[in-house]
Formats: C-alpha cells, sequence, structure tokens
C-alpha cells in the first residue's frame, strides 16, 4: 500500500521550507540541472513554459517533438518530421519559433521535408536551448512551479532508515554480507539492496572502499551501469539501494544454462551496452578495473548493466597509477608488469570477455583449468590469442585481436578510435540502444531464478572485538546521504506519486521562490 499522507503533508506544508542554498548542491543550480537532469525539475520546467507564453511553449514542444523525431524509425519519423514543419517552422503557424534570430531565424523559415537534415536541427535545437536558458529560465526561478520543485528537494532529503522499506528474499552474496531483494514503502518499487557490516568492514580495512564505491555510483548516470537509488546506514549496518537486476550475471549465462556460450546476437547487444557503459565512465575519468561477465548483470527485460564498483578508481586527468588490482585472466599486460595505466586495462578485460561469452572459456586461461597465476601471466604477456572456437566469425575475430593489443597505444578505445565504430557492432544503433529502444535478443522469464545457490564460505571470525570509534562514524556519515537525487525523482514519476501529489496544477502567478 502506498501512504501518500505523511508524503502529501510535506510537499504542501510551505511553512518550514529551507532557502534554497541549502536544499541544493552548488553543482545542481545550473539551467542544466534544474530543467534537464533532474526529472521532476525538468517536468515542472516543462509545465511553467506551457503555461506562461505561446513562445515558450513553443520551444519547449519543439524541443520534445525534435527529440521523439531523433529516436524514430520509418513512417513515425516522416510523420513526426511533417508536424515538426507545419508547427513550428510556418510564420503564421501559431507555435512558429519567433524566438529565433537572423540566421537560425532564416534557416527555419526555409526548412522543407528536402533539407530536414540532423545538422540544421541541432543548430536550431542549440538557439532554442539558448533562449530557454535566458529569460524563461530566470523567470521560472521566480514562479509556484520552482517553488513547488524545492517542495519536491525538500522531501528528497528525508532521512533514510530500515523503516523505509519492506525486505524481500537474499539474491546474493558479497564480501561484507548479503544482497537482498527491498520494496519501498511508500511507492512500491523494487530494488536490490547491499548490505555491508561495519565491524567487518572495519576488520578488512575496507570503510574506505565502500565509501568509494558509493561516491562512483552515485556520481555515474548510465543506462548500462547500476543505479544507486539511496545510501544510508543503521547502527550495525551500511547500505547500498540499487536497481534490481533479477536476470542473473552473464557468466551464469555462458556456463550453466543450456549449451555452453551465448549467441552470437546476445554477444553483440551486451558488449554494445557495456562498450556504452564503460566510455561514460572513461569521460568521467573513472577506470572500472574488474570488467568481467560475473559483473555484468540482467535486468527483467534483458538488458545488462555494470555492478560492483568495489575496485573502481577515480583518476583525474593526467594522473595514472601502477597499483595491481583486477580478477586473474582478465588483467592486461601493463597491469602485470606494473606499468602506469589508465583506462587501457577496461578495454583489455572487455576483450577476454567477448572471447569468454563466445568460447566460454578465456583467451589465457581455459575453463576450469587448474594453473598458477604466474602461468597466466607468462602466456598474457607472451602468447598470441588462439580462436579455436567454431563460432567466432570474422568480425569477432577481429574485435578480440583489436582489444587484446599488448602495446596500449595501438589497442581499440586507446588508439583515438572509438569501439563503437568496428565492423562487430554494425548491427547496433548506438543512438536508440542508448534511449532503451533496441529490443534485447533475449528476455528473462520471470518465473526463473538466475543463480546458482552457491554454499559460500562465510567468515566465521568473531567481529565482537572490534569496537567502532568517531572517527568511524565519520565514515559512516559521509557514506549514508540518503537518496540518490536524479534516481528518487525518477521513482517519485514513474510509480505515479509525483503526479498524484502534484494535482491540482499550478498556476502561471508570480511568486518569490527562495532562489538565492
Ligand atoms: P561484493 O563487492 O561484496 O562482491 P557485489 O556487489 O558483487 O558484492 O554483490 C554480491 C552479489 O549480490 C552479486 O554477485 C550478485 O549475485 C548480487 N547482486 C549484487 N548487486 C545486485 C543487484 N543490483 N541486483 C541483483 N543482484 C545483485
Ligand atoms: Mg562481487
Ligand atoms: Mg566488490
Amino acid at each position: 500500500m502506498v501512504d501518500l499522507v505523511g508524503l502529501g503533508n510535506l510537499v504542501a506544508n510551505t511553512a518550514y521550507l529551507k532557502k534554497s542554498s541549502d536544499l541544493l548542491a552548488a553543482a545542481e543550480k545550473t539551467y542544466e540541472s534544474l530543467c534537464e537532469q533532474q526529472p521532476i525539475g525538468r517536468k515542472l520546467f516543462q509545465q511553467f513554459l506551457l503555461d506562461s507564453k505561446p513562445q515558450y511553449a513553443a520551444a519547449t514542444e519543439f524541443l520534445e517533438e525534435l527529440n521523439d523525431w531523433s529516436f524514430a524509425e520509418g513512417e513515425t519519423r516522416e510523420k513526426v518530421k511533417r508536424s515538426i514543419l507545419t508547427k513550428f517552422c510556418q510564420p503564421e503557424s501559431r507555435s512558429f519559433l519567433s524566438y529565433l534570430m537572423g540566421e537560425d531565424a532564416d534557416k527555419c523559415k526555409d526548412l522543407s521535408d528536402k533539407n530536414f537534415a540532423e545538422v540544421t536541427l541541432a543548430q536550431i535545437r542549440e538557439a532554442s536551448r539558448n533562449f530557454l536558458k535566458g529569460k524563461p529560465f530566470s523567470e521560472y526561478l521566480k514562479s509556484p512551479f520552482f517553488y513547488r520543485f524545492l517542495q519536491w528537494k525538500e522531501l528528497e532529503k528525508q532521512k533514510i532508515s530500515d523503516k523505509y522499506f519492506y525486505e524481500f528474499r537474499t539474491l546474493g552474496r558479497g564480501g561484507f554480507g548479503e544482497v537482498c531483494g527491498v520494496q519501498v514503502k511508500h511507492t512500491g518499487q523494487m530494488y536490490a539492496c547491499k548490505k555491508m557490516d561495519k565491524r567487518r568492514l572495519k576488520k578488512g580495512g575496507a570503510e574506505r572502499l565502500a565509501l568509494l564505491e558509493k561516491q562512483i555510483l552515485e556520481k555515474v548516470n548510465s543506462p548500462f551501469i547500476v543505479n544507486l537509488a539511496y545510501a544510508y546506514d543503521n547502527k550495525t549496518h551500511l547500505f547500498l539501494v540499487m536497481d534490481l537486476m533479477n536476470g542473473g550475471d552473464l557468466r551464469f549465462h555462458i556456463y550453466e544454462l543450456g549449451e555452453r556460450g551465448m549467441s552470437m546476437e546476445r554477444v553483440v547487444y551486451y558488449t554494445a551496452q557495456i562498450t556504452t557503459g564503460l566510455l561514460h565512465l572513461h569521460s568521467m575519468d573513472i577506470v572500472y578495473r574488474d570488467m568481467k561477465p560475473e559483473n555484468v548483470l540482467l535486468d527483467g527485460k534483458g538488458q545488462c548493466q555494470l555492478s560492483d564498483f568495489g575496485l573502481a578508481v577515480e583518476l583525474p586527468k593526467g594522473k595514472i597509477t601502477c597499483q595491481k588490482a583486477g580478477t586473474t585472466g582478465y588483467m592486461a599486460p601493463e597491469i602485470l608488469k606494473q606499468e602506469y595505466y589508465r583506462t587501457s586495462v577496461d578495454w583489455w578485460a572487455l576483450g577476454c570477455s567477448i572471447y569468454e561469452m563466445v568460447a566460454a572459456r578465456l583467451p589465457f586461461k581455459d575453463f576450469r583449468e587448474k594453473v598458477l597465476n604466474e602461468e597466466v601471466t607468462r602466456r598474457t604477456l607472451e602468447d598470441t590469442c588462439k580462436f579455436k572456437h567454431k563460432h567466432f566469425d570474422a568480425a569477432t575475430k577481429d574485435i578480440i585481436r583489436c582489444f587484446l593489443k599488448k602495446k596500449v597505444a595501438q589497442r581499440l578505445g586507446c588508439d583515438g578510435g572509438d569501439p563503437r565504430n568496428h565492423i562487430f557492432f554494425n548491427s547496433i544503433n548506438f543512438h536508440r540502444l542508448e534511449a532503451g529502444l533496441v529490443e534485447p535478443p533475449w528476455v528473462p522469464k520471470s518465473n526463473v531464478i538466475y543463480n546458482k545457490d552457491r554454499v559460500e564460505l562465510r567468515d566465521t571470525s568473531e567481529v565482537r572485538d572490534i569496537e567502532l570509534d568517531a572517527k568511524d562514524e565519520k565514515f559512516f556519515q559521509e557514506f549514508s546521504t540518503g537518496a540518490v537525487p536524479i534516481r528518487w525523482q525518477k521513482e517519485m514519476i514513474d510509480s505515479g506519486v509525483f503526479d498524484e501529489l502534484n494535482e491540482p496544477r499550478l498556476k502561471g502567478c508570480d511568486c518569490d521562490a527562495m532562489w538565492e
């Protein structure tokens, strides 16, 4: 049952609203964050625009339709195109983009069936955004719509505790505790919750690592990286609440289901999603360092996400590391030789992972082969990769060879080229893939549990003698920041709670919101 009374009171109660400077982090105060990235902010800004002047409404409707057009295919695309031309490009139309000036205005008026090209539209799109960033944005900040946004931010900042969730079955085990399914009481949203025992963390010297994992997860925002929704703690544990991935990990799919390996269609699809996820991480100067099928999880629809960021590091531009980290069989030559490296190691490991998805073994280590790490290291440094398995086609062999170049400067992903342009990905439209519009080649059955009940060695050593002190508490406080804005706002919208609490619709009267 969704209890809206408590939520409703909070949103309706304006008396205690804090100043915007207390509710918004510095990075959140930009147009991009307030009106584009934060889902509730985006909705309220749009409602404001539609409610104010026809010019403002036209700008936001145009941007929406242009977005639809860029993702549409075939007949739908033609239909959207015609709609854009008649609505926004004809001076006599009510929704004509009359705010455009000079060259932009001429280009818009000249648009026709024949010259409806991506470049011209990108220019008009930019001009429209720039228009909205000016007067409309500053008017929005003084409107009741923005005031309502700040009320949502207040609610977003609430303290999170165990009581916020119902708990369900265990999904897996990690080094410091289990991962189980949870449901948010207010919204019904399901998540996975990774629990980490505070004293176990301290004993293992891993408090800092838990904090790092949380900080990296909350920073990234990609459909192909597991999203963090909440981070909180109680007396004994830290909790990371993330997207629920109930389709199992790719390792399980390679080795435990049906014939070993998987169809090429699936290999290409998953590799495309992983590649997009890695590019996103690298664009934020994050090196994943644990790329392997076991860490790629499938959701209920059959799309994949990278998970387990326990080894990831952030290396600001120019920084390098020579720290040995990773899993045997997936580690690049530069790690094994303890040379300095950055993102190159993830592309090597991706090459190993593609090989494994096809052949159900690693390029330099057979499945279940009893072999010393030193020998795997030797093979990695000296041997060339062989393709005995019948399923390797020419494009697949080529992309693996490109990722397994022992010299970093020659490796795909490090040589200046974009891996997405490789012929291996010919069948993939990355633009549509990122928008979740490409049908997964395989969909998990809802009545099957995709993991093996592995009896794991539980660390039974006593942690009772471990005492938590003020220094530990500081870590835990830094960890427990509650809801992650973008994910939380999406939950409010997807669950219908946003629409329910946003009625009756605001009217565009002026009011002094607490903006500073
Ligand atoms: P650790 O870093 O301690 O190894 P992981 O993050 O790998 O912990 O999580 C442990 C296990 O829990 C995983 O192997 C997987 O089976 C399960 N798991 C982790 N995250 C999720 C998730 N988001 N959805 C479903 N199961 C998950
Ligand atoms: Mg793990
Ligand atoms: Mg880990």
